[in-house]
């Protein structure tokens, strides 16, 4: 693999080499579920689909895990106001701990309606914080007994001086982090960054038994505690966006490393910051935007178009003159499948070896650090020359199939949508795409969402069903059918399954 990242850790591109072959453990820091997702949500989850995408493409398996932060002091005072309501709804006293649940459960519905929408892929697996109390305590527990962490009346800390390279991702030095008058300094901290891994329960608080009295644990070890759980100690590619750099993902490390003594993630891969007309975006500015806000005014396939045109790592500005311009792109690809659609005959002729021009350049780019909008030039030059190709009558013979298979699969690897016209055209199977088979629960939790999966999980569905077939497990080739022919059209055709939405 020719691929270079940016590492934020070594402050430079450096080639990517997966630890283990071709399987990738990816973690992205995943959201806090107590309020609407904004774009500054859909500007990094869509950067590190997209890196996903393309790390299949080049034939990696990603085990990729977010977590979604289910316990906080926002969560808590979301539930306090809610706790009446919800009291009302439910017909029963419930607690805080419990509405601080259904304040979670409800924003992590919102979570994947919207992200859904924006067709990013489900990540292998979505652990809870609070379904992993115990690993915490066992990692706080653990840096206490190696003195790298103190209790102070209920609460843990952990010593940022028991950590000799803290600072290392971020470029802080800590004798330069010395209090100062932005530095809110709590008396019982050794030092003014020791940051809490353990906080004692106030009264009414949700809380968790521990040998430090009752209390929930801090942000930062969330993250060290379910990666290291689900991605063992030592794992390829850790995300998020900028603003995490410090100091959540510099607390990270330091308590990881501090466990395990050995170096956690190898790359670290943050993306920039998204702006409206050019200021900050702050609710406060009244220049905050919901994904819901957006979408009802603009196509999310057009909004995920936008996001892709900017080098993820460089800052985004979104403006109405920006969302309509790519509006127009995204109806130029479609005006290019309309066309597409007429050729079926021509395109059934099997698609030469040789990869095109366009392929190689596409390559080229987005294997110098993921250059989206360098690849998303190619895909438009690609729509000129079929445009071309098509005006001109030169659509018969394996060059033009080629070429419009290409073209097909690596918009797939943008997300770009494909629409219906050209889903059936794609004459080959993509052989670098390796698939392994879910487990029957997977498999069931996918088919529960119903109308509500998006192209890329019902393309899942289509192919663990051809896994299912062919190892002649008829049982649970058809339930799949069945489930998804509530709700698709569904045909076998030689060059295998194609579908439709009713
Ligand atoms: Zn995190």
């Amino acid at each position: 693999m020719n691929l270079r990242v940016y590492n934020t850790l070594k402050k430079g591109k450096e080639l990517f080499i997966p630890a283990e072959g071709k399987t990738v453990g990816m973690y992205v820091c995943g959201v806090t579920v107590y309020d609407d997702c904004h774009l500054g949500h859909a500007r990094a989850y869509v950067s590190f689909d997209m890196v996903r995408r393309y790390l299949e493409y080049k034939g990696c398996r990603v085990e990729h895990i977010q977590n979604f932060t289910d316990i906080d002091d926002k969560i808590i005072a979301k539930a306090r106001t809610h706790k009446e309501e919800l009291y009302h709804s439910e017909g029963k006293e419930i607690t805080l701990k419990e509405a601080a649940r259904f304040i979670a459960e409800k924003y992590i519905q919102e979570y994947f309606r919207y992200m859904d929408k924006l067709s990013i892929k489900r990540a292998t697996l979505f652990p809870k914080a609070t379904e992993h109390i115990s690993e915490m305590i066992e990692l706080v527990e653990a840096l206490i007994k190696k003195g790298c962490a103190y209790t102070a009346g209920g609460d843990v800390f952990f010593s940022v001086e028991k950590f000799p390279s803290y600072g290392k991702l971020s470029g802080r030095k800590l004798d330069e982090m010395r209090p100062g008058a932005r530095v809110d300094v709590d008396e019982r901290k050794r030092h003014p960054l020791d940051f809490v891994l353990w906080k004692k329960a106030k009264e009414e608080e949700p809380s968790w038994e521990s040998p430090w009295g009752e209390g929930r644990p801090g942000w930062h070890i969330e993250c060290s505690a379910m990666s290291i759980k689900h991605l063992g100690e030592s794992f390829d590619i850790h995300g998020g966006g900028q603003d995490l750099i410090f100091p959540h993902h510099e607390n990270e490390i330091a308590q990881s490393e501090s466990y395990t003594g050995k170096p956690f993630a190898r790359y670290w891969l943050h993306n920039g910051f998204v702006t409206i007309n050019r200021e900050k975006m702050s609710k406060s500015l009244g220049n905050f935007f919901t994904l819901k806000e957006i979408f009802e005014k603009y196509d999310p396939a057009a909004v995920r178009l936008f996001l892709i045109s900017t080098h993820y790592r460089h800052p985004i500005d979104f403006s109405d003159d920006e969302l309509k311009k790519s509006v127009k792109k995204l109806e130029r690809l479609k005006e290019c499948d309309r066309k597409l659609r007429n050729l079926r005959e021509e395109l059934d002729s099997p698609a030469q070896g040789k990869s095109s021009k366009f392929l190689k350049e596409f390559e080229n780019h987005m294997d110098n650090d993921f250059n989206t909008p360098g690849a998303l030039g190619v895909i438009f030059d690609w729509v000129r020359h079929i445009n071309t190709e098509i005006d001109n009558g030169r659509t018969k013979g394996a060059d033009f199939a080629g070429v419009v298979d290409e073209f097909v699969r690596l918009r797939k690897v943008l997300g770009v949508p494909v629409t219906d016209e050209v889903q059936h055209l794609q004459t080959k199977r993509d052989e670098t795409d390796v698939r392994k088979p879910m487990s029957d629960e997977e498999i069931e939790k996918l088919l529960s969402l119903g109308e509500n999966l998006c192209d890329s999980e019902i393309e899942e569905l289509v192919i663990q069903r051809e896994l299912a077939r062919s190892k002649q497990d008829w049982q649970k080739a058809d339930r799949i059918r069945i489930k998804l022919s509530e709700f698709l059209r569904i045909q076998d055709t030689p060059e295998g399954t194609v579908w439709k939405r009713r």
